[in-house]
């Protein structure tokens, strides 16, 4: 079991993530919070449940996608994952993106964000689908922006029927966003022009 950040003191279990793992979409959050930590498994608390309720409106469920987070084990009070966290737990992320090749990876919140697109806001890139090489990374707001301030729950139910016509549009496309040229982590994505 992993013990190269001190994460991994005050863990009760990892969370590494789960589900397919030939899935076209791979969702990207944050960190395991109390709930996670307890059952090893990832988005099964509040923020899980409107996850649910987005995938069900694109009639998608959690065994057609796989769901991780930047960081696998949960960080104390549920503060957020530090950069040098974040960067030790990166060969994981980046071992399951290597394995499932999803074509769209979602990130879930700006830690998530900046771990694909450092310097980025939120704010700015949400909604808008960018070609990292072997796929597409597409921002949102993390669904638990949703259960702190209401306004936002409708920007996310928005931002998820736009992916919803993303995956449509790169599943209907002969070709696929599998260039299989090397993803480079730290390289800015190139804005597509479809939102
Ligand atoms: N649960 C997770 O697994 N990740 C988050 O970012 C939030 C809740």
């Amino acid at each position: 079991m992993c013990t190269d950040c001190q994460l991994s003191h005050q863990r009760n279990t990892a969370v590494p993530g789960e589900g397919s793992e030939t899935a076209d979409v791979m969702f990207v959050g944050e960190a395991p919070g109390s709930n996670e930590d307890k059952l090893g498994r990832p988005f099964v608390g509040a923020a899980g449940n409107f996850l649910d309720e987005l995938l069900r409106s694109a009639n998608l469920d959690r065994a057609d996608i796989y769901i991780t987070n930047t960081v696998k084990c949960r960080p104390p009070n549920n503060r957020d994952p530090l950069p040098e966290e974040r960067s030790y737990c990166r060969k994981y992320l980046d071992r399951q993106i290597d394995l499932v090749k999803p074509k769209v990876v979602v990130s879930l919140g700006r830690h998530s964000l900046t771990s694909f697109l450092p310097g980025e806001t939120i704010g700015k890139s949400r909604g808008q689908a960018r070609s990292m090489g072997p796929f597409t990374l597409f921002p949102m707001y993390h669904p638990a922006a949703a259960l702190h301030q209401p306004n936002l729950k409708q920007v996310i139910i928005e931002d998820f029927e736009k992916l919803s016509l993303l995956l449509n549009d790169l599943s209907s496309s002969p070709q696929d966003n599998m260039s299989g040229a090397p993803y480079q982590k730290d390289t800015a994505g190139e804005q597509l022009s479809m939102f």
